[in-house]
């Protein structure tokens, strides 16, 4: 993994440029710009709120992956522990899962009793 510093610097710039974003959006989201005209539920207000929100989770994506970088398991996905495809890394490099793991989360739901499906623990390792 050569890289690991440059991909930590964009992650800190990017961190920096989130939480300015974030500041503005609490300000406006502090702002009740839509008070008098309530027919209109997506106000500045409302997607205010939800931008807050996506901006947070990503910065705790962020910091989970800088901390990653820290201990060496950057590029290690976080639930299956395969490594995760570079240019997937590329793309968005505070990816914790790997493409797999992805879909899995996103297609979950109804499996939470197993959170590791059989057949995706087992090769490599053993
Ligand atoms: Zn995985």
């Amino acid at each position: 993994m050569g890289d690991t510093k440059e991909v930590r610097k964009d992650l800190l710039k990017l961190q920096e440029e989130l939480r300015r974003e974030k500041s503005r959006l609490e300000m406006l989201r502090s702002t009740p710009l839509c008070k008098d005209d309530l027919a209109q539920d997506a106000c500045t207000q409302n997607v205010a709120v939800q931008a807050v929100k996506n901006k947070t989770e990503m910065l705790q994506k962020i910091a989970a992956t800088i901390g990653r970088i820290d201990n060496g398991t950057f590029g290690i996905c976080t639930r299956c522990h395969e490594d995760i495809a570079p240019r997937r890394l590329e793309f968005v490099p505070y990816e914790a899962f790997c493409f797999s793991c992805q879909q899995r989360q996103e297609s979950k739901g109804r499996d939470s009793a197993q959170s590791i499906p059989a057949g995706l623990t087992q090769p490599a390792f053993w």
